[in-house]
This record gives structure tokens, sequence and C-alpha cells, in this order.
């Protein structure tokens, strides 16, 4: 038989390697950054349209290119950062494989323009799905401009593969922070569809942080440093006060590249335990440097991965210093989130006046008698809260009461001091003959008797499908309640997150948001729905705007649709939470009150029933 192995053509190979490459606009967007920033560029910008999908240009003023290397950038494994296998282990470029300009020239139309400082004049190659279309001299200012435009142009497979302007936006805007957090010194400006995004002046560390994430961020960073013989750690861990719901604001530098490691990023987790709210993540901006030769880049194509030969020793050092570090600026002992939060007082009662509790003596109240114990009880609770308003946010009052129940009588007495103890006895002794009807179990499940059997509920599940027909009805009949804050809240986001905020503030007013402010990186909230603790405003925002963002393009994506369920996920009542009688019964009672009981909004299971006959077969 004849032989049948070919070499593949360029433009063959060329667009397999893209595929490792470029996986979207951000990709594109990373390359040309880092190109630049190898060049030694101090000044860079950065020009999208639509997400990136028609347009990515990246302009610097680094050294520029001959018109040799012009044409040879866009080889195969050409690179002018590498010269033999040993230098792998010296790498202190970003690029070193050759392979990026070659790859994004086999998927889109690509237009360089260069000139070096010392040239008279520049050049200009344009290439089309790996061919050069044109190449010719032209006056250009001193640096590099490329352009990518109509990224798989040729491979409408891939194409079709990008998720929508919101998804692919927040990538390259990720792929942007990273770059220019890693190099405060350079001047960066990113424009989006002809307006201005970012204008990042060249400054220190701490500037650059402020300047993307809003100046509010300067109060939150704790200063990290620790140099050691093996590693040096600077930068900023966030204040735990401040932990996200999100994990968007972690950042990890290795000699001035962004990497990911979920086992330093323990490390640092760690270094929190205890300090964080549950659900909640640390920020941190942290810049390693270590010995190159210590350390393997090599093996992720796109090199957000990374090997040391000493993790463990990694590990100690960056927990400790961070410890450290939050021990110093003495974050530590002033927070206390292991208080229990049902002590607090409810927001129905902290608008209250006080009320001086009245003494009544009941001068035949006689300890030893039995009968006389429930006379004492009804008139300690008189000034209590009345007993007809179980609305749902008063479920939350009082202490623990199930103990009380299987509790004898005699030992009720001893609680009588504490006012809201006594109100827990008052609904008990109303509730003395009802039967109960609802059990908790692993602070997860509510089992019921039903007619027929029994019932199984998911508390947070259930909640969710409560709070998301609550929301989607505010929505629609426009009657949310808000409560009034004392104080506007003043939120600090991206202009990119308030853009957001600002598409979705109809629905927000409808359900119950007052908003008195929106500037460039600035909301003002002057009232919230009853249903929002002030105090979870700003993570409940900033869930909303990371589910916005990720959102999976449907043609039926509706606005008010997620905003309901993300408020909804939200608020809801979590696994884990132990609730009251009263709260498990009301829980049950308002799912069946829904239009859709059996699912959640995100279509999981809420309930199961079992019958008393499948109950019976069991026990066969
Ligand atoms: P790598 O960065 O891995 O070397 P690339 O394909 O990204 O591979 O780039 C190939 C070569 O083109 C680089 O090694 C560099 O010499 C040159 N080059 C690319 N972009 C620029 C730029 N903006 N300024 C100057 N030279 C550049
Ligand atoms: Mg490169």
């Amino acid at each position: 038989m004849a032989d049948i192995i070919q070499l593949l053509p360029d433009h063959v190979a060329n667009q397999i390697a893209a595929g490792e490459v470029v996986q979207r606009p951000a990709s594109v967007v990373k390359e040309l950054l880092e190109n630049a920033i190898d060049a030694n560029a101090t000044q860079i910008k950065l020009i999208i349209k639509d997400a990136g999908k028609t347009l990515v240009q990246v302009i610097d003023n680094g050294k520029g290119m001959s018109a040799t290397d012009a044409r040879l950038s866009f080889e195969r494994h050409a690179t002018s950062k590498i010269r033999s296998a040993e230098d792998l282990f010296q790498i202190n470029t970003k690029g070193f494989r050759g392979e990026a300009l070659a790859s994004i020239a086999a998927i889109a139309h690509v237009e360089l323009k260069t000139k070096q400082e010392l040239d008279d004049i520049g050049h200009t190659i344009e290439i089309e799905g790996s061919e050069v279309v044109s190449q010719d001299v032209a006056v250009v200012p001193n640096g590099t401009s490329i352009c990518v435009k109509n990224l798989f142009f040729n491979i409408p497979a891939r194409r079709n593969f990008l998720k929508s302007n919101n998804v692919e936006l927040r990538h390259v805007i990720d792929e942007f922070h990273r770059v220019a957090l890693a190099h405060p010194d350079i001047n960066f400006m990113f424009y989006n569809n002809g307006s201005e995004n970012f204008n990042l002046p060249s400054g220190n560390y701490r500037q650059r942080i402020v300047n993307i994430f809003g100046n509010r961020t300067n109060e939150k960073l704790v200063p990290v440093e620790e140099d050691t013989e093996v590693l040096k750690i600077s930068g900023f861990v966030g204040k735990p006060e401040y932990a996200k719901k999100t994990r968007n604001e972690q950042y990890f530098f290795v000699n001035n590249r962004f990497v990911k490691s979920a086992y330093l990023n323990h490390a640092i987790s760690s270094a929190f335990d205890g300090l964080l709210k549950p659900g909640t993540h640390p920020s941190y901006f942290l810049k390693l440097s270590v010995n190159p030769e210590t350390i393997d880049i090599n093996i992720h194509p796109t090199k957000t991965e990374i090997k040391f030969d000493d993790e463990h020793t990694l590990y100690a050092l960056l927990r400790s210093a961070v410890k450290h570090s939050l021990g110093q600026f003495n974050i530590a002992p002033v927070l206390d989130f292991d208080r229990d939060s049902s002590l607090d007082t409810p927001y129905d009662y902290s608008k209250k006046p006080t009320i001086t509790p009245t003494i009544e003596v009941d001068k035949t109240f006689n300890p030893f008698k039995e009968e006389a114990l429930s006379g004492v009880r009804v008139a300690a609770a008189r000034g209590g809260a009345s007993k007809d308003s179980p609305s749902w946010e008063s479920l939350y009052v009082g202490l623990e009461s199930k103990s009380n129940e299987h509790e004898d009588d005699d030992f009720k007495g001893v609680e009588f001091e504490s006012e809201e103890t006594t109100e827990t006895i008052f609904t008990e002794d109303n509730e003395v003959e009802k039967i109960q009807t609802t059990y908790q179990i692993h602070n997860k499940y509510i089992v019921s008797t039903i007619k027929s059997g029994i019932l199984v509920l998911d508390q947070h599940r259930a909640h969710q499908r409560i709070l998301y027909e609550d929301f989607l009805r505010n929505m629609t009949i426009k009657e949310g309640v808000s409560q009034q804050l004392l104080f506007p809240l003043q939120l600090h986001f991206s202009s990119h997150e308030v853009h957001i905020i600002e598409n979705l503030m109809e629905d927000l007013t409808h359900i119950g948001f007052i908003f008195s402010n929106i500037d460039e990186d600035l909301v003002e909230i002057t009232g919230v729905p009853v249903s929002v603790p002030e105090s979870e405003v700003s993570i409940i925002l900033e869930q909303l705007i990371s589910d916005v963002e990720n959102e999976v393009p449907e043609s039926n994506f509706s606005a008010t649709d997620l905003l309901a369920k993300s408020l909804a996920k939200s608020l809801a009542i979590r696994t884990g939470q132990s609730l009251q009688r009263e709260e498990q019964e009301h829980l049950v009672n308002k799912l069946f009150a829904c239009k859709e009981p059996s699912v959640s909004p995100t279509n999981r299971t809420t309930f199961i029933t079992m019958s008393v006959e499948e109950l019976d077969k069991k026990f066969i």
C-alpha cells in the first residue's frame, strides 16, 4: 500500500494550534497585551468592538519591529524571546512559544503596523487566514498596532460557539484587569464600542487596584509583605468584612504573570479562618516573586496554571504572611461572625420605642402549685408583641423555643426575666393544644404530615420558589414595598457594573429599591425592599451583576426573570439554618400557595411526597 502520511500545510497546522491558543476574543486580548508588555511599552491602548468579536486592537509605544521581524512574527514557532531549550527555565517575558500571532492570523483578519524608533519609516502587513494580503512601508508612529478583525471568520462553528456580548465582554475585562494589575507602571487605556472604559495612569500597585475597582477599595486593603529567600510576597488582602459572594477579586501573580492555583488559594482562605461570613470569599491581590528556575509555566498552553518545585513551603509562607497582616492590622479580634444572629434585634423592633416593663404581682401566685403558672405567663407576656402578627419577619423573633416544649413545666418558670423568652412562652402557651405538624431535619428538610402520607421539602429551594414568585409579582404589578433607609447607602462599582444596574433599574424600582443617584462608579440607594436587609444590599447587587454577566444566552432571556431568580437565590433561607416551628409551617403554607410549587426557580425539585401505602410497603 502507498504511504499515506503527509505533513499538514502551515495554514492548517496554524488553525489547529489556534484551537488551543484562541478560545475567545479575550484570548486575543491577552496575547496582544502581553506582546506589547514584552516590547517594553509604557503606554498600551486596547480597543474593542462587540466584545472583541468584530475588533480587538492593541496599540503600544514599545520597541516595534523591523520589516523582516514583522513578517516573521506571524510564522509558527517564531519568537525573539527564547533561543534554546535552556532558556525555558529562565523566562522573564510573557510569551515564549512564538505561537500567538501565527494562530491569530490563521483565524482572523489581521493588520499590523509597526515602526522602530531609529527607523525612518514603518511597515504594514495585512494577513487573512494565514495568507499575506499586502505588505508595505508606511508612515506610522513608533511602536506597534495590531488589529484583529472578524475573529473565527473562517470557522463558523467556533464563531457560533461564542457566548453573548455580555459574557464575552466580561472575559475581556477580566483579562484586561489581570494584565493591568500585573503592571501598574504601564499606562493602560481601554475603549469599548467607542467609549472609554478605563484610563489607568501609571502608578503604584495600590493606586492601580483603586483605579480599577473604585475609590472605596482603598479602605478595604490590608498590605501583605514578606521577604524570604525562596519567596517574596507583596500586595494586599481585602478586610474580611468586605469579603464577597463571588470570587472575582482574587488575584495571584507569580513573577508578574496571573496564575490560578487552588492550592495557594486554600492557603489564603485558611488564613481567614473564622473571620468570614459563610459563603463569602476574601479579596486578594498578591504578587509572588520566585526564582524562575523553581517554576514550570509550561504545563498549560494558556499559561494560567503553574507548577512550583516546593509548593508546601509556599503554602506555609503565604498563609502565615496573610495571617500576620490580618493580625497586625487588628482585623482579627474586632470581628465576631460566630455571633448567633437569632439574638439580634429584628428589623421590626429596631424602630419601636422602648416599652418600660410593668411589674404586675400576682399575689395569689404559689410556685408550688401547678395551675398558677399559666396565669403568670399571660401577665408577663402583656406588652410583648401582639399574638396576632405572625408576619414572616416576626417569625424570626425570639429564642429557640423547641427546647421548652420538652421541659418540665416547673422549669419554664426560670426563664421569666427576659422579654424575648416570655414572648416565646406566650406563643407556646397558646399552641400547647396544637399538634406539631412539621419537623425540621438536618437543618435542611422540613417534614410534614399530609392526608395521604408525608411530605418532605427542601427549605432552601422552597423558599427560593416563594421569593421568586413574590418578586415577579411585585415587578409586574409594580408594587414592591420599600423601607426607607435612614442614611443613603453609597455603593461603589466599576463603570461596567453600574451600567448593568442601570439596565435593571426599572425592575429593581418596581420591587422596592429606590435609587437617588447613579454616577460613573457609584450607586446611591435610599430605599430597599422590605425583605432585603440593609447590610446585604451590596452583596445582593454583586451577585446580581455576576448572574447577569454569566447569563447563558437564551432566546427567551428576560432581565425580569433573571433579577427575580438572582434575588430569590441570595435571600432564600440557607441549608443549615435552623427554623422554628412557625417558620417551618409558614414555609409549607407559602410554598403551596405558589403557582408552581413543585420546582425551584432553577427547575430543581422542591418537595417529595410519600404515601402511607409506600411507607407500608417498606415495612413488609
Ligand atoms: P511570543 O510572544 O511567544 O514570542 P508571538 O507570536 O506572540 O510569540 O509573537 C512573535 C514575535 O513577534 C515576538 O517574539 C516578538 O518578537 C514579535 N512581536 C509581537 N508583538 C510585538 C509587539 N507588540 N511589539 C514588538 N514585537 C512584537
Ligand atoms: Mg506573544
